[in-house]
């Protein structure tokens, strides 16, 4: 197709889903979306959460049309609008007061990667230290700050040497990383003689996304808690990816009782992929002077009356069942294909509807993907070798959809595993 050269002669090299991809699409709906040839694919990657409802949500959609006739306000910097007034107001009666979070709302550049540098920014600030405690596997976005807490040396490659004030530790499960780890780099970090920089703020994701659906246990984000308080550092949580709803709960930290100290939002706030990401301040900290983290796209109103509607199916009762019972599904799903493939698969990960399997070979990870996009399934790797398949379909999906999804896929493991591994296609 001739289009398709535009891409190849006009666009940087820098592009990437594309290039396993490089059908050209156009329409979408739900967890369906259509190419130019009118090829109907199911959608597992859900633009990697920023889609927690679907495509063009009907709720949302009608929203945003009758905002645009109505000639609502359109970017408008920090300035008061309805729009945002709304937003805050069903932010906090639906989310923040439940939970009796005192947190204050600061929205940042319209980025996962611009709230993350705006906690690190403030952490700094606010305790005049510069160290930041960041994990293994770690993803946190690729401007400076937050591409410095990241793990990945791929992300990471082109910028070594730029990327400092970083002490790293081991998440959870890392090499058989535990508790023991974090209260030996606690010890170290208060001995006068332990050779460890004061340190501003622990940042941590309670389920790596990109990382490989590696989840943190509740005993285990408990005494990050504690440690960070005890250092006097702040604790960020990184909810980017698995917060709005997307492991069962609006955040990804509830399920422990931990209350961190910043929150970073982003992918899925609007729920539908409009822009927009909000930092989440616990009152004491909020030591910011006005404008000093600034920037041109804060004020998306579009992407605030789609959250208003998004917050509110997020935590209606309903859409919540319904999560769990597509959770269910799934990992019902992950561990049968555990048991059918015991070769192949080591062990299934994740929790909530961000879960997958994980590969012995990676190749094999790689060549599941691939298979599965011919089977009009998209779907991404994630993990250190990208050894993981990620599930990562709407929270709303259809279930008949989802089920046959999940059949697609299981057909593609049986067809790409099974002659690798020498075994006999059942
Ligand atoms: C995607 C992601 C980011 C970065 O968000 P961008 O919008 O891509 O800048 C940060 N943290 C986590 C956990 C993410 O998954």
């Amino acid at each position: 197709m001739d289009q398709m050269s535009n891409f190849d002669d006009l666009e940087s090299q820098v592009r990437y889903y594309c290039r396993q991809t490089p059908n050209m699409f156009v329409t979408a709906r739900g967890a369906s979306v259509w190419d130019a040839q009118g090829n109907e694919f199911t959608d597992f990657l859900s633009g990697c959460g920023s889609l927690n409802l679907g495509h063009n949500p009907p709720g949302i959609k009608a929203a945003l049309i009758r905002y645009l006739e109505a000639d609502g306000i359109g970017n408008a910097l920090d300035f008061h609008t309805a729009a945002k007034c709304k937003f805050i107001q069903c932010f906090h009666d639906h989310v923040l007061a439940p939970r009796k979070l005192p947190h204050l709302m600061q929205f940042t550049g319209p980025t996962g990667a611009n709230c993350v540098e705006a906690a690190i920014k403030l952490s700094r600030k606010h305790t005049g230290r510069r160290t930041i405690v960041a994990f293994t596997n770690a993803f946190h976005g690729m401007s400076m700050g937050a591409l410095s807490a990241t793990g990945s040396r791929k992300a990471r490659r082109g910028l070594e040497g730029h990327l400092d004030g970083i002490v790293r530790l081991p998440f959870e499960g890392y090499r058989e990383a535990g508790i023991g780890e974090l209260e030996r780099f606690a010890a170290m970090a208060s001995d006068p003689s332990g050779g460890i920089d004061p340190i501003a703020a622990i940042i941590v994701e309670a389920v790596q996304g990109e990382g490989g659906l590696n989840v943190a246990s509740d005993a285990w984000l408990q005494r990050l808690r504690r440690i960070a308080t005890d250092l006097g550092a702040l604790l960020i949580v990184d909810d980017v990816q698995a917060g709005c709803a997307r492991t069962g709960r609006f955040f990804s930290f509830e399920r422990s009782g931990i209350v961190p100290d910043l929150v970073c939002l982003s992918k899925s706030i609007s729920g539908m992929g409009l822009p927009m990401a909000l930092l989440l301040v616990a009152p004491k900290f909020d030591t910011w002077i006005p404008g000093e983290h600034s920037g041109t796209f804060r004020g998306n109103s579009l992407a605030f009356v789609a959250a208003t509607k998004a917050v509110g199916h997020f935590t209606d009762p309903d859409f919540v069942s319904g999560i769990s019972i597509r959770s269910a599904i799934l990992d019902r799903w992950l561990l049968e294909m555990v048991s059918a493939f015991p070769q192949a698969i080591d062990r299934h990960k994740g929790i909530g509807m961000m879960a997958g399997l994980e590969f012995k070979d990676p190749t094999c990870a790689a060549a599941v993907a691939a298979g599965a996009r011919e089977r009009r399934l998209l779907i991404e790797t994630c993990g250190p070798d990208d050894q993981v398949i990620k599930v990562f379909a709407p929270l709303n999906i259809d279930v008949v959809q989802f089920a046959d999804g999940l059949r697609r896929l299981h057909a593609t493991i049986e067809t790409v595993c099974a002659p690798r591994i020498g075994m006999k296609a059942a």
